[in-house]
């Protein structure tokens, strides 16, 4: 009865639509399972606060899952190469041969993927030789030599079957100012654009469209709204955990976007079902997996993993595991806030070159550190860009000489373009070493500064040593590759003329200037590397910071500080805690907070500290790993963005 009934169903809609497509006779079940933003990460990373991912582990954990499910696919969203040290041994061709060995059925360019520019990405695609398409839909080659080589090699789309049904499958590779740079003379095509052009290519011909798009977040929700016939977006590039799809309205139907976080610490799972009937693709269930610890390690992988960590060592002719430091606290990644890292980072850029300023970008600084011995390994990743093979070296710390009008308007520009982004958007946090600046963050809008409007000045005083600076003056700098490239750009962009007469390579490894530091120092506290130095809100500024946040087993001990130029008034601070080993919901949007409590802040006079006490013996709750995260709450703080932070503690 069932199957005749699909059957008749089957011919009217046959009838209805024409179909160039191949089936419609049943509804078809499959599965695709997805990574993005894998990034060389061999191994969990260290600092991963429940030991999540590993390639050994997540090999074991795709081939059970992959062996009750007939019909299934694998595919990663781009960003596999640059981002750890195993990059440097043969630029990404080592991941796309793991990519391989755990099955994968195509992956995307990710702007990560091309920083040595289009040769080097072909040469390092050829080398790894994978079974399967590294996709990119949206290069425009018309200015490169080699552009019908690059099209062989990474092509926009391909067709996968499943029993007669197809499905076309099309990758859309990084489109940004920034990230384009590398990739010249190619440009790309606006991911909307080209996916809009590939989608109507490829519709006729088969029954589902799975778009992969190493785009940010935001770019991927737009394609789904504005192009037509897509069914499945695997979003990677902006490292989101999404614990469900995200659901968009699109121009035909609705589309459903997945995203897997990062490092391969989790792998997402979307069971598909297409409905003959109305001719659509739903995701059925959506799961995203942890790949945990206690998952047995694929021994032929792990075997690999460590050969490149012998290779590595071999290559730089040093123990990657020497333990080099000590460090007093664990050190974070921030994309948008001030950290001690981007401190590090900029103090040791200057002690290197003995310039008058050191420059560094939240968005070029690495990997989380833990607190305790540091390792070679771990120092590497605090600064871990470009190995480049022809040179033999990383991103290498300049010299520019540069005009002090030019500083300022760096600075200006900086905060004011960050204040007039979409929520959600930042260019980051610009960190300065002995380069001292005053600003009213109040006036931002966009972000977390929505508000009226505002062209007033936002970073009003700058000081270089003890002196405000002088616009005529000339001042040395230190800075990497990546930030003279975003000056440049962005310069131009917006018209700056900024002065780059008069710059040096010091020939000088970015991340070796941060070994040499940690190495003179040896030991790390949170005294040397506290934030909030080099820029003061000119009104109170309330903050609680990574580094802030301890417990006694009886007490959350939270720190909170004044780093305004004002003296503040009485405020609060409130305390959560996450959801236990809820590893998917863990810093995902869908995080659920249960409150612990909350203290009262005396007033402050301007960088004064005090500790606040919140009971918490957790004595309900079961052993395991537990996120607490804490909030200051000033009325009329200057800088909010300052105002949360959040640890991981062990009960
Ligand atoms: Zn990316």
């Amino acid at each position: 009865m069932a199957v005749k009934f699909l059957f008749a169903t089957c011919a009217l809609v046959l009838l209805a639509f024409s179909m160039g497509a191949s089936s419609c006779q049943q509804r078809v079940e499959f599965t695709v399972f997805h990574t993005n933003d894998l990034h060389s990460h061999l191994k969990s990373a260290p600092s991963e606060p429940f030991g999540l991912g590993g390639l050994a582990r997540l090999s074991t954990l795709l081939h059970r899952l992959r062996a009750g499910k007939p019909h299934s696919f694998y595919f990663d969203a781009g960003d596999w190469a640059e981002g750890s040290w195993y990059y440097s041994i043969d630029t990404g061709a080592n991941m796309l041969r793991f990519l391989d060995l755990l099955g994968c059925d195509g992956t995307v360019l990710g702007d990560h993927d091309f920083l040595n520019g289009p040769d080097r990405m072909m040469q390092t695609i050829r080398m790894a030789n994978p079974s399967f398409p590294v996709l990119a839909g949206n290069l425009e080659t018309g200015q490169y030599s080699k552009g019908e080589e690059l099209h062989r090699t990474i092509p926009s789309s391909y067709i996968k079957e499943v029993g007669g049904f197809r499905i076309g499958v099309i990758g859309i590779a990084t489109s940004s100012i920034l990230f384009d740079s590398f990739l010249e003379p190619i440009k790309t095509v606006n991911p909307i654009q080209a996916a809009a052009r590939l989608v109507d290519e490829i519709r006729p011909r088969v029954d589902a469209v799975i778009v992969i798009s190493h785009n940010d977040f935001f770019m991927n929700q737009a394609m789904a709204k504005f192009v037509k016939g897509i069914d499945l977006i695997i979003s990677g590039h902006s490292h989101r955990k999404k614990p469900h799809p995200v659901m968009i309205k699109g121009p035909d139907r609705e589309v459903s976007i997945v995203e897997s976080g990062k490092w391969g610490a989790f792998l997402g799972q979307a069971d598909l079902e297409f409905d003959p009937i109305v001719r659509r693709l739903r995701v059925k269930e959506y799961t995203l997996h942890p790949v945990t610890p206690d998952i047995p390690e694929d021994p032929v992988i792990a075997q690999l993993v460590l050969e490149q960590e012998k290779k590595l060592s071999e290559q730089f002719g040093d123990d990657i595991g020497r333990i080099v430091g000590e460090l007093e606290f664990d050190m974070h990644h921030q994309d948008t806030v001030e950290s001690s890292m981007g401190v590090l980072m900029v103090r040791a850029y200057r002690a290197s070159t003995g310039t008058d300023v050191a420059l560094e970008e939240s968005g070029f600084t690495g990997s989380d550190v833990p607190r305790g011995p540091i390792t070679l390994m771990s120092v590497h990743d605090i600064a871990p860009h470009i190995y480049n093979p022809d040179t033999g070296k990383e991103w290498t710390l300049h010299r520019w000489n540069a005009k002090g009008s030019d500083l300022q308007a760096i600075f200006r520009i900086f905060y004011r373009v960050n204040g007039f982004m979409p929520p959600g958007w930042t260019l980051g946090w610009l960190f300065s070493d002995n380069l001292h600046f005053t600003w009213d963050p109040t006036l931002m809008i966009g972000g977390m500064h929505r508000g009226i409007p505002s062209f007033f000045e936002i970073v009003r005083s700058i000081t270089i040593g003890e002196r405000p600076l002088d616009p005529h003056a000339r001042y040395s700098v230190a800075l990497t590759d990546g930030l003279i490239r975003a000056f440049k750009i962005g310069g131009e962009k917006l018209k700056l003329n900024l002065d780059f007469s008069q710059l040096e390579d010091t020939g000088i490894e970015a991340w070796r200037s941060v070994l040499d530091y940690i190495v003179s120092r040896k030991r790390l506290t949170k005294e040397n590397l506290r934030v909030g130095q080099t820029s003061k809100t000119l009104g109170p500024d309330l903050a609680i910071l990574e580094y802030g946040i301890e417990w006694d087993k009886t007490h959350l001990l939270i720190e909170v500080e004044n780093l305004g130029l004002k003296p503040s008034r009485d405020g609060q601070v409130h305390c959560a805690s996450g959801v236990r080993d809820g590893y998917a919901l863990f810093e995902s949007d869908e995080q659920r907070w249960t409150p612990i409590g909350e203290a009262s802040v005396p007033a402050l006079k301007p960088d004064q500290r005090v500790q606040v006490r919140i009971p918490w013996v957790a004595s309900g709750l079961a052993a395991g790993k537990w996120p607490v995260r804490c909030e200051a709450k000033l009325r009329r703080d200057r800088y909010k963005d300052n105002n949360v932070a959040q640890r991981v503690f062990i009960r």
